[in-house]
């Protein structure tokens, strides 16, 4: 990272920002001339270069200053971080990033805190909220579950309470304690030495556990007493008696803890993510009864409007919000207590009603209607939470602001988007730049302004095609996107496949979903079309994959580097349905979802694939290798051995700072390349382990040309777009397309073994059209080969190309949830009830 700092001149008098040599990333020195007050999209195949311009120069830059400007401090923490690379930016406004979330939401917010909607709402329930008589006014902060003053005492504002059972504990009763019985217990060992200690302590632990004495049953689950005794392992309770009396030393002394203790302590203390939901599998959680789940002390819910405590309130979509709030906006609901007595009251009712309505009406317009104010954001989309973020900044009044988005599309339904377009537009208009990063072709086409980046990924890649008006960019013939946005070819007319079978549910609950019965072809490409919040998550990602993995009864891989669950997570929300056939053509099940693939720098693209066993092998197998004995082990930075000590193999160590979050920094001692100086001396063809790490894919398959089992990997990363990536990219670093990408890859290098259903959510995501076209011919070849793939999808080449569509609605929320049409792409494309068969209809043409 170079720490040339950017020339501050800011003429900024000619209406356009100037970047001159910019080099962040695979950037070749680009100069360019963006507009101010224009709607700016940058173009380019995935890889590009993109984000490198955008975010990683534009709005890197337009933060450095910023916070040069408020903390001098930073001056010296840019030194460690590296500003980005680039001579010289000039006329750059102010810029806020509205960009997708990378890996996992930290944050435990809600709808209604991210919206600020929340803080308003406690207001017009403190000021104008209808009291019982004779109760004290109840300050705003009495309205939040998250304040001393608002929390139920019981549950803490957790609306539930957490507690162990014997059935939770001892989910099979007819086990010996010998044979396991109480599973809530560690394993291995740790649950080994519990079970020595009770045969010290003369429990018997070979009768089934149904029919041992409930006094012992209760004291082994739940007593907080904790006997030291003396252990011996494998003698039964009467040679322990022998061995102490004897004075036999024993093996060592144990101390014991009951199953409910060692829950509980070990759910609030762990600090590993996989022990923690190992442990919540033993615990239940119930609705808290002082609250009902409400959050609140008993004070704040007694005070209502409209009749609705402000929980009922929080749950009601924000569409049914606004229509209780605009009467009273409209100064035509009046209060309870008259008007004329509390004249003062009745305009705060009114006031707040309109600032709430006011930001209300953004938020439907852009599609979020159907999501209630305490929905938690980890349950969210990216996208949902981008436009949450967007009407947020709509509502601001701020002006002379870059706004740098990242596919604010992702995730809606052509519908959507005319609503996000007005969105931008009035963003555009109060006086703001909008440099948005897009493949969605009908955004793209409404640019004041393209920058097209390109013209391959990578090191092919990095530079300016075309900067300036959209219909310019026709004449560059070097631009993939050109192709894309003037030939725009319609898809050859193609016959669906015949399906070998129908894997039906039935009676699917869940969500917005009521009863649904739904039936999709085995052996096909099936595409679940409708507008976002419609339902097709939670029928696909959620119903589908739980309901097919119980009945293939394969538990859904649990990622081994998960967030810690939440409390919430404790109890999943109910699912209702079954699968009723057709799992005859279905013997596995895999999801192929945009979660991160790893949730620390430590996974990487490599590591996930598999690819990096084969490459550590060839270097354990080196000569020098052999002779100093390193295995492969020793070129793992997982592994102490060979990895650099000073930042644990990390490759950066975090640096903590005063009232910001804390960011990484290149490790002072090995410079970001992991390793320890010996491992580094080992060299392959003459590079070392962390320079392989450092090639790209492409150029891999280059180094590895002689080495079948590494190209045979790397050969598909690049048959699905990700020829670009490094190998040792952190899967921090890597966005959930990217992620969802790896993840297909790793299965594609598989051997096909048929009849496998791929499940996948939105896989276009952050896929230029062209790169589309390579997902699509793989996921047509995982179809050929004799399984079935569902996909949940926007994009209507993608679902123009499917064998069968089924389109969700019509509406979101309460107005989805139902299947609307099903059938191939031109039937569903007929369809008058359909929001969908309008933009299909004109795809097929
Ligand atoms: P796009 O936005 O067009 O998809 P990016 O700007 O994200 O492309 O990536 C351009 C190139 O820079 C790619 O080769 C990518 O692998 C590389 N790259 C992206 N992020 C980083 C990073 N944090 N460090 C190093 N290289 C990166
Ligand atoms: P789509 O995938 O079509 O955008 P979803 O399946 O995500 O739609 O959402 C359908 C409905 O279910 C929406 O009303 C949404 O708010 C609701 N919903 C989705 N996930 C959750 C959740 N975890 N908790 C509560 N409601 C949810
Ligand atoms: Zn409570
Ligand atoms: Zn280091």
């Amino acid at each position: 990272m170079l720490a040339t700092r950017p020339a501050m001149t800011d003429n900024g008098q000619s209406g356009f920002v100037h970047v001159r040599g910019a080099r962040v990333h695979n950037l070749k020195s680009v100069d360019v001339e963006i507009p101010r007050d224009a709607l700016v999209v940058f173009t380019g195949v995935s890889g590009s270069g993109k984000s490198s311009l955008a975010f990683g120069t534009l709005y890197a830059e337009a933060q450095r200053r910023y916070l040069e400007s408020v903390a001098p401090y930073a001056r010296r923490l840019f030194d460690q971080m590296g500003v980005p690379e680039v001579d010289a930016i000039d006329g750059l406004p102010p810029a806020v990033a509205l960009q997708q979330q990378r890996g996992a939401p930290t944050s435990r917010s809600s709808v209604g805190s991210v919206t600020t909607l929340s803080n308003l709402l406690r207001m017009l329930y403190s000021r104008g909220g209808d009291y019982p008589p004779g109760q004290d006014i109840v300050y705003a902060e009495g309205f939040s579950p998250n304040t001393p003053q608002g929390a139920c005492p019981n549950c803490h504002g957790l609306g539930r309470v957490y507690e162990v059972t014997e059935q939770s504990m001892v989910p099979d009763d007819s086990l010996t304690i010998r044979d396991r019985a109480i599973a809530a217990w560690p394993p291995a060992w740790h649950g080994q030495n519990l079970r020595d200690i009770l045969i010290t302590l003369g429990y018997d632990v070979d009768t089934p556990w149904r029919d041992l004495p409930k006094k012992d049953r209760q004291w082994i689950l739940f007593t907080d007493e904790q006997p030291q005794v003396p252990v011996y392992p494998g003698y039964t309770h009467d040679e322990v008696r022998r061995a102490i009396r004897k004075k036999e030393p024993p093996a060592y002394m144990g101390t014991f803890t009951s199953a409910k203790r060692f829950v509980l302590h070990t759910f609030a203390t762990t600090e590993s993510a996989m022990v923690r939901r190992r442990v919540a599998r033993y615990m239940v959680s119930t609705e808290c009864p002082v609250c009902g789940g409400k959050r609140l002390k008993r004070e704040a819910l007694s005070v209502t409007f409209a009749g609705l405590d402000i929980a009922e309130m929080s749950r009601l979509p924000m569409k049914r919000l606004a229509e209780i709030m605009k009467p009273v906006a409209d100064g035509k609901s009046l209060g309870k207590r008259a008007t004329a007595e509390h004249p003062e009251q009745a305009m705060v009712r009114q006031r707040i009603a309109q600032d709430l309505c006011g930001r209300l009406h953004v938020l439907l317009d852009l599609g979020l209607g159907y999501l209630a104010l305490d929905r938690s954001t980890p349950t969210m989309s990216p996208g949902e939470l981008q436009r949450l973020r967007l009407a947020t900044q709509v509502r601001s009044n701020l002006f002379g602001v870059v706004y740098v988005l990242d596919e604010p599309s992702a995730g809606l339904h052509p519908a959507d988007t005319e609503a996000l377009l007005r969105a931008l537009d009035r963003l555009k208009a109060s006086g703001n730049t909008l440099f948005v990063v897009e493949h969605e072709l009908d955004v793209v086409r409404r640019a004041d302004w393209i920058v097209d980046v390109g013209p391959a990924a990578g090191e092919l890649g990095g530079r300016v095609l075309y900067s300036g008006p959209p219909a310019g960019l026709e004449r560059v013939r070097e631009s993939h996107t050109r192709r894309w946005l003037f030939d725009g070819g319609r898809p050859a007319p193609r016959t669906p496949r015949v399906p070998n079978g129908w894997l039906r549910l039935a009676d699917v609950t869940r969500n917005n979903l009521h009863g649904l019965d739904v039936a999709f072809p085995v052996g096909a490409l099936t595409t679940v079309t409708g507008v976002s919040g419609s339902g097709k998550s939670t029928l696909v990602s959620q119903a589908l994959v739980e309901l097919v993995a119980e009945e293939l009864g394969h538990e859904i891989a649990d990622e081994a580097e998960g967030e810690p669950p939440s409390l919430e997570d404790v109890a999943p929300a109910p699912l209702g349905g079954h699968v009723v056939g057709g799992t005859a053509g279905v013997r596995r099940l895999v999801p192929v979802d945009q979660k991160p693939i790893g949730r620390t720098p430590r996974s990487n693209l490599a590591t996930y694939t598999g690819l990096f066993d084969h490459v550590r092998k060839l270097f354990a197998a080196t000569k020098t290798a052999r002779a100093r004995k390193y295995d492969a082990g020793r070129f793992s930075f997982n592994v102490a051995k060979g990895r650099c000590e000073n930042c644990e193999g990390e490759g950066f160590v975090s640096v903590e700072l005063l009232f910001l979050p804390s960011v990484y920094a290149p490790c002072p001692v090995c410079h970001g390349a992991r390793y320890n100086a010996k491992t580094l001396e080992i060299t392959y063809r003459g590079r070392n382990v962390a320079e392989v790490l450092g090639m790209t894919v492409d150029a891999a398959r280059d180094f590895f040309a002689d080495d079948p089992p590494v190209c045979r990997s790397l050969d598909v990363l690049r048959e699905v777009g990700l020829g670009y990536l490094r190998l040792g990219q952190p899967a921090t670093e890597l966005s959930g397309g990217e992620a969802q990408r790896i993840k297909l890859a790793t299965e594609l290098q598989r051997a096909t073994r048929g009849n496998t259903l791929y499940v996948l959510d939105e896989p276009t995501t952050g896929l230029h059209p062209s790169d589309v076209e390579k997902l699509l011919t793989q996921l047509e070849r995982l179809v050929d080969a004799g399984n079935t793939v569902i996909v949940v999808e926007h994009d209507m080449h993608v679902i123009a190309r499917s064998d069968w569509v089924i389109d969700i609605g019509p509406g979101a929320g309460d107005e989805g949830g139902r299947v609307v049409a099903a059938g191939p792409p031109a039937e569903v494309a007929r369809s008058k009830a359909s929001r969908t068969a309008p933009y299909l209809a004109r795809e097929l043409g």
